[in-house]
């Protein structure tokens, strides 16, 4: 088997639509498990819906001292946009350096290096501490697929995972958590020429916005996730011009910080809202952090000193969340950083690229993790 480019494999997972949604990421997925299955790795499929499996390689069996070091990416990609591409975003064509087309950065170039430096490594991996690759769909609507996997699947004992979503290669400690929210305020209806006959809703949910602009949150910001926010991004309510409405709804998305659990801070917000709004969560995802002199880190963190020759940043956070916080387990008890050569500021944009230079950059830092005791 020649040696699989890391560059020649972005273009050709690029290639392969998994705009989500609808994801229709088995093509990518099989074709990523036959290259690994291949290149001697045991690949086993976890469907998460039909036509969307999560796919878990893994090559070694572990050694008592040291588990298995885990590289996780996601193969779906949000969609191409309303506006034109000065390019085909599916061709996954290689210009200027860089490879063009959506998904590159976020993040198929990750999946790609990480491919191809566990195949690289794969002598060293089968007598060692091994690795486990977990590759899902369906990240960009909310971690769902990671979240499915890790219900049916145990992953097992891991020395730590490295998300490859885009970072410029530098090493991130985690993200905040998302708490989405769906809150109803109900009324009684009645003609738009007696509005004393009716109970607004959409007043009501006013006056419930107003006041959560004062909500002050339970717990302090830190200096590793900063503070928690808040933002109303969505209402409606209503039916006519002419009716008094019963039902209005809107979102509240919560960006929290490691000092508070999701259920608590849920009962928080409804015992400080008034009681006739219902409370419903859409999505709820933990945050991460990895403290920066845990083993993992600073392992992570020395093998970047030694391949790219930079001096350490201070401690970062990605601004956007990850199929880590389910990978990570429901303790966190896993230690989980993010590292891949996407660029962050081109994810979800048109004309969405990637840089080679960083795609072989990302490979070597991924060897040298494999090969680092
Ligand atoms: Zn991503």
């Amino acid at each position: 088997m020649t040696a699989l480019d890391p560059v020649q494999l972005t273009t050709r997972l690029v290639r392969h639509n998994t705009v989500n949604p609808p994801g229709n990421e088995q093509a990518c997925i099989d074709d990523i498990a036959n290259i690994l299955s291949d290149a001697g790795f045991d690949t086993e499929l976890v469907q998460f819906a039909p036509g969307r499996p999560n796919l878990v390689a893994r090559l070694g069996s572990g050694c008592a001292s040291t588990p298995p070091l885990c590289f996780s990416g996601h193969v779906d990609t949000v969609p191409l946009g309303e506006k034109p591409w000065s390019f085909d975003p599916l061709a996954g064509e290689v210009r200027g350096g860089k490879v063009l087309g959506r998904g590159t950065s976020d993040m198929k170039a990750g999946i790609a290096a990480m491919v191809t430096a566990c195949i690289a490594e794969r002598d060293r991996l089968s007598q060692g501490p091994g690795v486990v690759l977990v590759i899902t769909t369906a990240e960009e609507t909310g971690c769902e697929g990671a979240a499915a996997l890790v219900r049916t699947m145990d992953l097992g004992p891991l020395e730590g995972i490295i998300v490859a979503e885009p970072s410029l290669n530098a090493p991130y400690y985690g993200h905040k958590g998302a708490f989405w929210l769906e809150a109803e305020a109900t009324g009684v209806t009645a003609h738009g020429s007696m509005p004393h006959l009716g109970v607004n809703a959409i007043l009501k949910a006013v006056d419930q916005i107003r006041r959560l602009q004062g909500f002050a949150m339970p717990v302090k910001g830190d200096a590793a996730l900063g503070h928690m926010t808040l933002n109303i991004g969505r209402i409606e309510g209503g039916l006519n011009v002419n009716s008094v409405p019963d039902r209005c709804r809107f979102t509240l998305d919560v960006r929290t910080n490691e000092h508070i659990e999701h259920q608590v801070l849920l009962a928080t917000l409804q015992a400080f809202c008034s009681t006739d709004l219902a409370l419903t969560k859409l999505i709820d995802i933990p945050s991460v952090w990895t403290a920066p002199e845990t083993a993992f880190a600073r392992k992570v963190t020395s093998v970047w000193q030694q391949v790219t020759g930079q001096g350490l940043p201070p401690p970062t956070a990605a601004s956007y969340f990850t199929d880590g916080a389910f990978l990570q387990g429901k303790d966190k008890s896993t230690p989980v950083m993010i590292l891949g050569p996407g660029d962050p500021a081109l994810a979800h944009k048109t004309d969405e690229t990637c840089d080679l230079a960083r795609i072989y950059e990302a490979e070597t830092v991924y060897r040298a993790l494999m090969s680092s005791a």
